[in-house]
């Protein structure tokens, strides 16, 4: 139901939990899929609850995010794949983590044909990347311990420690056209949700959350 200290998963955006059940899928090896899915308001706490199935073995989880620190964002149409406005790292996917989902969605870009969902794909791959770097400090040249939580994690990192390396990370934004162009090709989803969300307010609906229900990924 939460992480394994029983805890809500502190999340920046819903953005970041599909990444989080993308990266922690069941023990049989499958991706889960979100079934149901409720929020749940107290306060100023925003709580997400979700009901995984196992893709492969049909096995149940229960998953509780915290949404909080997502705060309101109800004008702002860029919150479609935005992972993180902040700048504090994840607490939710490790650094290692980050730098594998950035990988896997640049090398999905040369499986894709439309030019919308390869920029959608390197959208996803600049922002993983990102997140990555938010772990390390200015003297960092490695993820610094505190950014990589696992066993499987840090074996991957021993494996393999310049593919996690912040010259490699940077060598790989560096390649990417920016975030502000991206997003420009990603306009025909852009103005879908814009329009969705300005259906939404005019019902007064008033929970920008809410909009995601229609925005269900299938990537
Ligand atoms: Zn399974």
């Amino acid at each position: 139901m939460t992480d394994a200290s029983g805890e809500p998963i502190v999340v920046h955006s819903v953005q970041e939990e599909y990444f989080y059940l993308m990266v922690h899928r069941c023990s049989c090896g499958g991706p889960w899929l979100g079934e149901a899915q409720e929020f749940v308001e107290g306060g100023p706490e925003l709580r997400h609850h979700v009901s995984g199935k196992c893709f492969k073995c049909a096995a149940r989880k229960e998953f509780t995010f915290d949404l909080s620190r997502a705060g309101p964002q109800p004008t702002a149409p860029s919150v479609i794949r935005q992972i993180s406005a902040s700048a504090e790292p994840s607490r939710a996917v490790d650094a290692v983590e980050w730098a594998d989902l950035a990988r896997f969605y640049l090398e999905r870009i040369q499986r894709l044909k439309r030019p919308v969902e390869k920029a959608q794909s390197l959208l996803d791959a600049r922002q993983c990347t990102e997140e990555a770097l938010k772990f390390f400090g200015p003297a960092d040249a490695a993820p610094p311990p505190a950014a990589v939580w696992s066993d499987a994690t840090r074996r991957k990192l021993a494996k393999d420690p310049d593919a996690y390396s912040r010259a490699r990370l940077q060598a790989m934004v560096d390649r990417m056209p920016s975030i502000e162009e991206l997003r420009q090709v990603d306009a025909l989803d852009q103005k879908v949700f814009d329009k969705a969300v300005k259906e939404e307010a005019k019902k007064r609906v008033g929970k920008w959350w809410q909009v995601w229900k229609r925005f269900r990924r299938n990537t």
